[in-house]
C-alpha cells in the first residue's frame, strides 16, 4: 500500500492529505474554513444537511425581508438597513446553492474537488449509487444527518 509523502501513514486509494489537519482523509473534497474541518466521505452527509439548512433559512429570511420591505423604507437610513439585512441572506443563498451544485457535480462525476485537480476520479457510477456511497443504502435515513447506514 502506498504511503503518504507528508504524514507517512498508509495511504489507500482515494485518500488525500489535508495540510490544515495533517491527516489523510478518504475522498477528501476540500478543507472547509467555514466549518473548520475537512470535507470527506464520512461527513459529507452532515455537510449537505448544513447547506440545505442554510439554503432554506436564507430563502425564509429573504422572504421575511421582502415582506417587510415597505416598513424598512420608513427608517431614516433605510438603504443601509436594507443592505445590512438583505446582503447576508443573498450571500447565504448564493453560497449554499453554489456549494450544493458543486457537491452534485462530485456525485455525478464520482470525483472530489481534490481529484479534479489531480485529474483522477472513481469508477463511473449512477447518481443513486454515488448518493448511497455518501449517505447510506437506506434512503429514508438520508433525512437524518447523524445516522450512518454504511
Ligand atoms: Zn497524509
Ligand atoms: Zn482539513
Amino acid at each position: 500500500m502506498a504511503e503518504c509523502g507528508i504524514c507517512h501513514r498508509a495511504k489507500p486509494s482515494r485518500y488525500y492529505h489535508c495540510r490544515h489537519c495533517n491527516h489523510c482523509i478518504y475522498r477528501l473534497d476540500h478543507h472547509c474554513n467555514f466549518v473548520g474541518n475537512c470535507l470527506g466521505q464520512h461527513n459529507s452527509k452532515v455537510y449537505v444537511h448544513l447547506l440545505l439548512n442554510a439554503l432554506f433559512h436564507a430563502i425564509a429570511e429573504t422572504a421575511v425581508i421582502a415582506y417587510h420591505y415597505a416598513s424598512l423604507l420608513q427608517f431614516n437610513n433605510a438603504h443601509a438597513l436594507f443592505t445590512l439585512t438583505l446582503l447576508p441572506t443573498l450571500f447565504a443563498l448564493y453560497e449554499s446553492t453554489r456549494l450544493l451544485r458543486a457537491f452534485h457535480t462530485t456525485l455525478k462525476r464520482n470525483q472530489t474537488l481534490v481529484e479534479s485537480y489531480k485529474r483522477v476520479r472513481g469508477p463511473k457510477t449512477s447518481l443513486l449509487s454515488a448518493m448511497e456511497s455518501y449517505f447510506g443504502k437506506k434512503s429514508l435515513w438520508w433525512l437524518v444527518p447523524t445516522f450512518e447506514s454504511h
